[in-house]
């Protein structure tokens, strides 16, 4: 479409190269029948194409399902929406130019993608901006590619790649793709359960309107897309109305057959000097422990610790019920806590909630890493802070 924004509004009636393209525009949104034939309005005699009733019918459809005044004329915010949305994921390089910000249906998807994936790319607005930017590196950082900001082909592989597992696809499509092989560890076949603790009528700790009960929830979704994203099926234990008790979540991880089981929560404390962050696995502290619970418990601290700057509290041998029911490796993670006021500021700014999601995806990675593959204690260089 052609780049003057000041038109004057086309109307029914109206002729000429400038219909034209929005015919052809209304077309690809199948919106108006494939040219066939070269009648008038159709490609081949410009000057002719006409704006005919079945144009403005186009156009009030668009108009509606858009949102915009549904008037029958092509006037600029029309126009604009019409020059949007012939754009699709992968029909160009997409990246931040703050002069003239690229504006698109291509970028709201990609923005829904990484929504879905568990990255803040800002609002879903279709202006490719700063936001959006941040959220398209973090995503490159933790899938091994190159993380230069732009959405060019090997990103748009992996998006379309996840996009197909995170929905519920095949694996398969994964284990073909050129990129998941050459970015490093993945996790293809593991099932891992997060469990957000408390729900549904328990809040669990409360400060104002803050719960535990949601933010974990929030924090649970995050981990869910990155690790679905790196390949994992990921169950959660309960949605937001749910309270399984601790018997029904453990029971649910092990009718799952899951790999992993990794529960949520963070603290609260009638000292607010209380803060940090701490991790549980099964063990009596002298003898009997679960190993794998023991190094994930520990990966999964160090690497929120070092992510996010929160205190550390140290990884803890426990005999609770639900470490020492389930049938796999489990840790109970404690992020935070509420009653701290820098704790508490940190957990509800959603940026530090994905950032400890990378870091959980950073534990599981390294904690499925072949050996033969898991370079000595120290070159592995990590994503520093998402
Ligand atoms: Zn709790």
């Amino acid at each position: 479409m052609g780049t003057d924004s000041r038109m004057h509004p086309l109307r029914p009636g109206d002729r000429g190269p400038a219909v034209a393209d929005v015919r052809a525009a209304l077309r690809a949104l199948e919106l108006l029948p494939a040219a066939n034939g070269a009648g008038p309005g159709d490609p081949g005699d410009l000057e002719q194409a006409e704006y005919d009733r079945a144009t403005e019918l186009a156009v009030r459809h668009f108009q509606q399902v858009r949102g915009l005044t549904v008037d029958g004329l092509v006037g600029e915010e029309t126009y604009r929406a019409l020059s949007e949305a012939r754009w699709s994921l992968g029909d160009r390089l997409l990246h931040h130019d703050p002069e003239r910000p690229t504006r698109g249906d291509d970028v709201t998807s990609l923005q829904e993608r990484l929504h879905e994936l568990g990255y803040d790319a800002g609002p879903v607005d279709g202006v490719f901006g700063a936001d959006t930017e941040r959220g398209l590196r973090a995503f490159q950082r933790d899938y091994g590619l190159t993380s230069d900001g732009t959405c060019g082909p090997a990103t748009f592989r992996a998006l379309r790649q996840l996009g197909r597992k995170v929905t519920g696809g095949r694996p398969q499509l994964l284990r073909q793709s050129a990129v998941f092989v050459e970015s490093g560890p993945h996790l293809i076949g593991r099932r891992i359960v997060v469990d957000p603790g408390h729900g549904g009528p328990d809040p669990g700790h409360t400060v104002g309107e803050t719960t535990e009960a949601d933010l974990v929830l929030d924090l649970a979704s995050r981990i869910e897309g990155r690790l679905a994203a790196a390949g994992a099926t990921v169950y959660l234990t309960r949605g937001r109305s749910q309270n399984p008790t601790g018997e029904e979540r453990t029971a649910f991880a092990n009718d799952a057959r899951a790999d992993l089981f990794l529960s949520l929560h963070v603290d609260g404390h009638a000292s607010q000097h209380a803060r940090g962050v701490a991790s549980f696995y099964y063990g009596t502290g002298s003898g009997a422990s679960s190993t794998v619970g023991e190094q994930f418990a520990n990966l999964l601290r160090r690497e929120v610790v070092a992510r996010t700057g929160l205190v550390d509290l140290g990884s803890h041998p426990k005999t609770w019920q639900m470490l020492r029911a389930s049938r796999m490796p489990a840790v109970r993670l404690d992020c935070g806590y509420l009653s701290h006021p820098v704790d508490r500021l940190l957990l509800l700014d959603a940026r530090l909630r994905s950032t400890v999601a990378s870091a959980v995806l950073a534990a599981v990675q390294r904690l499925f890493l072949p050996a033969e593959a898991d370079p000595p204690t120290g070159t592995f260089v990590l994503p520093a802070r998402v």
